[in-house]
């Protein structure tokens, strides 16, 4: 899956829960489709176990007790068949399971979730095969709590028997985003069309069809789906056949998948149209859009066929499906999904109209599409054991992705962005006292759901790049091709790759890596002058008051450590192990060292540390010619010291005066990095008398290098990239000359429809809603609502979050609790936008607040939502009073599924306070320090 971008709409099925046993008498509903299984036994005895305790209303225990099913019986092969019924927005189906039997028993017990089982019927091969007879079912368990349905058998069946279960259900078809699950889209002429589609990773096949759902059970898999004339269906293999089923109905069937996880099944029934290409290795690829969208499709078919050639090189196995589609779907959960053969994607990952959408819609496109493609190989090919390992999923192709990407604009190999998304943006939370390890024990679906979050995508993919670069590359790269090949079609753990990559290089990988997957954090390295040489040391760092649960290796790492030294002769970088039990000391002849650098490359998930007089160092550095050090060397340098100054390990004095060499800064990188830094010390001291002096600062800084990007649109990506942040900020932080710029701009395009550079239209609007009168808002506002291009609504929106009025941001809230002309799927962004203007922060706690119950029923099946709204609404607060207020809600309503971020957000409301404890005064000092005031700041 890509990380969550929208979250859509989402409706909750209400689901009755019995408590009584009860006999279920099966009603033969009247749908548009005639049922096939008539011939089928019915079922006289459903019991249902209650809810809690597994246990069924007569006290009786459920016959299963275990979370995880149990290995008994295996799936071999699935005969699933769905009808859809759009009118009754329901489905029904039949799935024939062909399964084997790992030892004797009586029961069969597999999942099914949110769905009626209306028939069965049990098969039992005899002993030499030669013969089928039926099997008879004494009684159906089902557990609402576990997801499972057990079918309890009058004999036992032996080890090695092959049992066929046919088993007829009932769904309900709603407008939900897991399972199979309906959605709409309006035509330009209004008419409504309905679609239906699946997202099943993690745990919602179950709820499409009865299904062994867990990733290691995996079976081939021959898919029917009916569908009336006027759509199309789609699904992971070819179309084999296509049968009139009755009258308008037709039934299309597919070939037979290759050995598979039940997650990566898919299905998708429409009316879209399709564009088509070949790769050079043979596979067509098609990337279907609604039809009136059809013609923004191309880029991505482009940028799919060129990423898929260049995997198929550098895995060195073939893509092994004969096509891959890609689809666009009006409705969906997360950024997209890697269903093999199947890739769903939500509109603004896969949809662009060169001549509307800027450098930053296309770059999401290619790095979704790269994303989706690199989990063919992992994921796909070779899947996670179990959920626990999610992170080598997500890890690896959020590494591969960027490699993909540089494919299709080789400004990626810089690295630059995967340095700043990736790794810094991750550093940034798993300092906390309550992140989680890479692996975590898990369970149930809802702790399953909670892995698919920063720390699988982005440390897991630090880690990796880590590891590759402490390898080799080359070496790397023949460990990961023996891996895919010793594992393909198979599963694998953590463990399992760690012992091929082992068998590449001279160090233990399971023992240096167990350190930092198997613990949460990581570690400040410091490097100390000490007799002759530089003790370096380590320690877990931390920021905050909460304390770290214990860990089995007691917060020490098995270190790849790069560092440089500089002298008068030249630079030279060493790589060194720093072992978890103790440090490590090297020779350095002090007279001559100008400064040490850790972390030289910024390949380490670590931070570092030095004495005051190297830190000076390394300023006057920077300050001479920061050239020397890479863009990602500078960037690290300038996180390290605002980070290590939030938790006292450097004055925040160091810290500000390294931010002050930025005048001469070109580069985006290390300029994200120092506006993050500077935001941050903002939005604490944003009603205290010094920060009118830390704005005029800040934009002091910024105007040279404003004055010198102007506001054409030339460079390269990240140039591009530098260019609209930059504008951004200065409009953030009050620089005059950008404000009228801007604004002139904005009135060029509202008044006279002039086209505006597409890579600074964000930026352009927000200084219409910002800083323009409540008519511009209110321009901006119509736009949005009859923008074409999803990407274009999507600027729109995210640009009048930044409106001065207040009653605009009060109708942005009001509309999307209605769901209609803002669907509720973009709360997230809305609540991310709003918190961050100082007239909307408090807007979006109190609207949390208010519609808590609303919002845990508009996502109840994408849970994983909850933390960025409670992230986005409460964790910029700062007082006393906030956190008391905050504290005190969550304890009186349901916070189940966002209980980590109530916790992080405590933390960091705490941390805030703590801050502005701390820091104010020496922030103030700084300031009257005449040497800190930069004149040119308009
Ligand atoms: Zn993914």
């Amino acid at each position: 899956m890509e990380a969550v971008y929208e979250p859509s709409r989402q409706q909750k099925i209400k689901h009755v829960v019995t408590t009584t046993v009860v006999v279920i008498l099966i009603v033969m509903s009247i749908a548009v489709f005639e049922r096939y299984d008539s011939e089928l036994p019915q079922l006289q005895n459903v019991r249902r176990a209650s809810e809690a305790n597994y246990l069924d209303t007569n006290g009786k225990t459920f016959p299963w007790q275990q979370l995880r099913l149990p290995r008994y019986i295996t799936p071999m092969e699935y005969h699933i068949r769905i009808y859809p019924d759009f009118r009754a927005k329901t489905f029904n189906g039949s799935v024939t399971i062909q399964m084997l039997t790992e030892q004797q028993t009586k029961l069969i017990t597999l999942h099914g979730k949110k769905m009626k089982i209306t028939n069965v019927d049990v098969n039992i091969e005899s002993k030499d095969g030669s013969i089928w007879r039926k099997g008879q079912v004494r009684a159906m368990y089902e557990s609402q709590k576990l997801e499972m349905h057990i079918l309890e058998m009058t004999e036992i069946l032996l080890e090695r028997t092959k049992v066929n279960v046919t088993l007829a259900f009932e769904g309900k078809l709603m407008k939900k985003l897991s399972g199979f699950y309906l959605s709409n889209y309006t035509k330009p002429e209004g008419e409504v069309k309905y679609l239906a589609a699946t997202l099943f990773e993690p745990t919602s096949a179950r709820e499409a069809f009865p299904c062994f759902d867990e990733p290691d059970m995996k079976a081939k898999f021959t898919i029917s789906i009916a569908r009336s004339k006027d759509q199309i269906s789609l699904s992971n293999m070819p179309l084999l056949t296509s049968t009139t089923y009755n009258r308008d109905i037709i039934l299309d069937t597919f070939q037979q998948t290759v050995k598979m996880s039940t997650y990566l099944v898919a299905f998708v029934v429409c009316d879209f149209q399709s564009v088509n290409r070949t790769t050079s290795q043979g596979t067509k690829v098609r990337v279907y859009a609604p039809p009136h969208q059809i013609s923004q499709a191309n880029f991505a078919l482009d940028t799919a066929v060129k990423v898929l050639d260049f995997y198929n090189k550098l895995f060195g196995i073939k893509y092994p499906l004969p096509k891959q589609d890609l689809v666009a779907l009006p409705d969906f959960a997360a950024g997209a999904m890697e269903n093999w053969g199947l890739i769903t994607f939500q509109l603004t990952a896969i949809l662009l109209d060169p001549d509307v959408s800027s450098a930053r819609d296309r770059q999401y496109v290619v790095i979704v599409i790269a994303h989706e493609l690199a989990h063919q190989w992992f994921g796909n090919l070779v899947s996670l054991k179990w959920w626990n390992d999610v992170w080598l999923n997500e890890g690896f192709a959020t590494f591969v992705e960027y490699l993909g990407a540089n494919e299709i604009d080789p400004s990626f190999s810089k690295m630059d962005l995967f340095v700043q998304s990736e790794m810094i943006n991750t550093m940034a939370i798993d300092c906390e006292g309550n992140s989680h390890p890479v692996t975590a024990t898990v369970s149930d679906p809802s702790q399953i759901n909670g892995l698919f979050d920063a720390i699988s995508y982005g440390k897991g993919a630090s880690l990796i790049r880590m590891l590759s670069n402490f390898m080799g590359e080359e070496k790397f790269w023949d460990g990961i091709k023996k891996y895919l090949n010793t594992y393909k079609f198979g599963n694998a753990r953590t463990e399992d790759l760690w012992d091929i990559l082992t068998e590449f290089t001279q160090t233990n990988v399971s023992s240096m890596m167990d350190t930092w997957t198997k613990q949460m954090g990581y570690p400040v390295i410091t490097m100390k002058r000490k007799d002759e040489g530089v003790q370096v040391t380590q320690e877990h760092f931390l920021l905050g008051r909460q304390k770290a649960p214990l860990s089995p290796y007691n917060y020490k790492w098995n270190i790849p450590f790069r560092y440089a030294v500089a002298k008068t002769s030249g630079i030279s970088d060493q790589l060194i192990n720093i072992h978890m039990d103790s440090g490590t000391k090297f020779q350095a002849d002090h007279d001559q060292v100008k400064w040490m650098k850790g972390n030289y490359g910024m390949y380490g998930y670590y931070r570092v540390n030095y004495e005051e007089s190297n830190w000076r160092a390394l300023i006057k550095q920077l300050t001479d010619n920061h050239t020397v050090f890479s863009s990602t060397d500078r960037a690290g340098l300038i996180d390290d010291v605002c980070f290590l100054a939030r938790a006292h390990k450097v004055s925040q004095t160091m810290a500000l005066n390294m931010t002050k060499y930025l005048r001469n800064e070109g580069d985006y990188l290390p300029w994200s990095v120092a506006l993050d830094c500077l935001t941050f010390i903002g939005e604490r001291l944003r009603n205290k008398a010094v920060y009118d002096k830390l704005q005029k600062y800040t934009v002091g800084l910024m105007h040279p290098i404003i004055a010198k990007l102007s506001w054409e649109d030339t460079g390269s990506l990240l140039d591009k990239f530098l260019r609209s942040l930059m504008i951004d900020k200065a409009l953030e932080f009050g620089h005059q000359t950008t404000i009228k710029n801007g604004k002139t701009m904005f009135h060029s395009w509202m008044k006279d429809g002039k086209k505006l550079n597409v890579n600074l239209k964000g930026e352009i609007y927000r200084a219409g809603a910002q800083y323009g009168d409540i008519s511009e808002s209110n321009f901006i506002y119509k736009e949005y609502i009859k923008a074409p291009i999803p990407s274009e609504k999507h600027t729109l929106l995210v640009a009048l979050c930044y409106t001065s009025h207040e009653s605009i941001l009060q109708r942005l809230l009001k509309e999307t609790a209605k769901g209609d002309v803002i669907r509720h799927q973009d709360l997230r962004i809305i609540m991310a936008e709003i918190s961050k203007n100082p007239k909307g922060q408090l807007l979006a706690w109190i609207f949390l607040k208010d519609n808590w119950n609303n919002i845990l029923e508009w996502f109840s099946g994408s849970l994983f939502v909850l933390p960025d709204l409670i992230q986005s609404a409460t964790s910029s607060f700062s007082s006393v009073k906030r956190l008391a207020e905050v504290k005190a809600f969550f304890n009186s309503v349901d916070a189940s599924a966002g209980k980590r971020q109530v916790l992080t957000s405590l933390n960091q409301i705490q941390m805030n306070i703590d801050w502005l404890e701390n820091n104010e005064d020496e922030v103030t000092s700084w300031f009257k320090d005449p040497g800190n005031i930069l004149l040119d700041n308009s």
